[in-house]
């Protein structure tokens, strides 16, 4: 009988373990080992576009690149793990249960806004999943259609870190887009920090600030939304800011699938996983992208919960869950460079090299860049069986 590979979401994590599995036991004329995906949709939703307009777009289809390799689709969601019989239970595409065996299981399912217990948190919207991006994008058009009031030209942001400050510097243009370039706009970030961008840095804080400046960004630092409603929200020192759209950014957790592997969980709910990207304690089980937590070097650093490092998480768990399969030698997970690319709208956008975010370019250069990564570089390979094998080489760096 087959031996199988399951590899649970077909995000970035999932999609290239998927087919850097595929790969290796391609190499080695390996045909006994089935590579099967499930997941809720055979497409790559592509979350680091999320704060964009046109949300619905930002998706690319996998089913034909997964049939060109012969990587098998389950369109389903797993609800429940057996790690000791080695099952996957999960929701079919009818509703059903099924349940799925395997040799080794890759869990690559992503992580999720998880909200705090807020008063009013329902009418805040997020940019975290394709579902909640749509509907604020929906949200936004319809503003178009209310009377002109203070409330209708005003988007809150909860929190100032990299989503927040994404979602924060395009929204100028995005209200403009559907209000009219003469609307008198306000975009309101609510930080608990006290420098804005502080989290990122101190090259990207100033930049963020000047940025801010131009784009008439508000900030209110030190402070936290303490109540949200229909008409707006209640800052911790009594401030009112009446706003129609509330956008809510803290708060990113591992898929709670996490919970049910006996293992070791660092504070968001990643699984602490060897060089390997094994988790630990357990032969069977790989985890990659946003719920592993792994060492990116031997220098103390650790993957972020970012797309640059679930590419790369993901072509070395798909690698390493082969060679657990075929004996042979693993390639163990480095990935000593890191650099971030951070959108600031209509001010351009910033790139950082290393964990200290040196700044190194900025405005028009860091935005042709943006433009790079969110329309190329984190999409898909083509449907084209030896290209696909080849680009998912856990060797190929993400950042050059
Ligand atoms: C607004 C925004 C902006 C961002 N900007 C950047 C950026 O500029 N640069 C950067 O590097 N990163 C950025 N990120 C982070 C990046 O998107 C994530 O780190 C990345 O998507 C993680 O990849 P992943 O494959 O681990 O998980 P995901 O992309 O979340 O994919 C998870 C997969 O698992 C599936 N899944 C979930 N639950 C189940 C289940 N129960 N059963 C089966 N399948 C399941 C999902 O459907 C999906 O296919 C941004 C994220 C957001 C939200």
């Amino acid at each position: 009988m087959k031996q199988r590979i399951l590899i649970v979401g077909a995000g970035f994590a999932g999609m290239w373990s998927a087919l850097s599995a595929t790969r290796l036991l391609d190499m080695h004329g390996h045909r006994d080992t089935e590579v099967a995906v499930l997941a809720p949709q055979a497409e790559l939703r592509l979350r680091p576009r999320f704060y964009e307009q046109e949300a619905h777009r930002m998706v690319a289809p996998l089913a034909e690149l997964f049939a060109v390799v012969g990587v098998r689709f389950i369109k389903g969601a797993a609800e429940r793990i057996d790690v000791d019989g080695q099952t996957v239970t999960y929701r079919d595409a009818q509703g059903d249960l099924a349940e799925l065996g395997y040799d080794r299981l890759v869990l690559a399912t992503g992580s999720n806004l998880v909200r705090p217990a807020l008063a009013g948190l329902e009418h805040a919207f997020d940019v975290d999943q394709l579902e909640g991006a749509v509907r604020l994008e929906q949200h936004l058009k319809s503003l178009g259609r209310l009377p002109a009031s203070s409330a209708r030209n005003t988007v809150v942001v909860a929190g100032g870190g990299f989503t927040g400050i994404e979602t924060a510097t395009e929204m100028p243009a995005r209200l403009r887009a559907v209000l009219g370039e003469a609307a008198d706009v306000r975009v309101i970030v609510v930080d608990r920090g006290s420098e804005i961008g502080g989290a990122l840095g101190k090259g990207p804080h100033a930049l963020v600030a000047e940025a801010s400046a131009e784009l008439g960004v508000e900030w209110r630092l030190n402070s936290s939304v303490v109540a949200v409603d229909a008409g707006g929200v209640s800052l911790a020192d009594g401030e009112r800011i009446e706003a129609s759209t509330v956008v809510w950014t803290v708060g990113v957790r591992a898929s709670s699938l996490t919970a049910q592997i006996p293992a070791q969980r660092d504070g968001l709910g990643r699984l602490h996983v060897d060089g390997n990207l094994r988790v630990i304690g357990q032969d069977a089980i790989f985890a990659t992208g946003d719920v592993a937590y792994a060492a990116t070097d031997e220098l103390g650093n650790y993957a972020l919960m970012t797309c640059q490092h679930a590419i790369a998480l993901g072509r070395s768990a798909g690698n390493n869950v082969a060679a657990s399969l075929l004996g042979v030698e693993p390639i163990p997970y480095r990935q000593p460079k890191y650099a971030t690319c951070l959108d600031l709208g209509g001010w351009g956008a910033l790139l950082t090299e290393g964990w200290d975010r040196q700044v190194k370019q900025v405005r028009e250069a860091g935005k042709q860049l943006k433009n790079h990564i969110n329309n190329i570089l984190i999409y898909p390979p083509a449907a084209n069986r030896a290209d696909a094998l080849a680009a998912a080489d856990p060797l190929i760096p993400v950042i050059e």
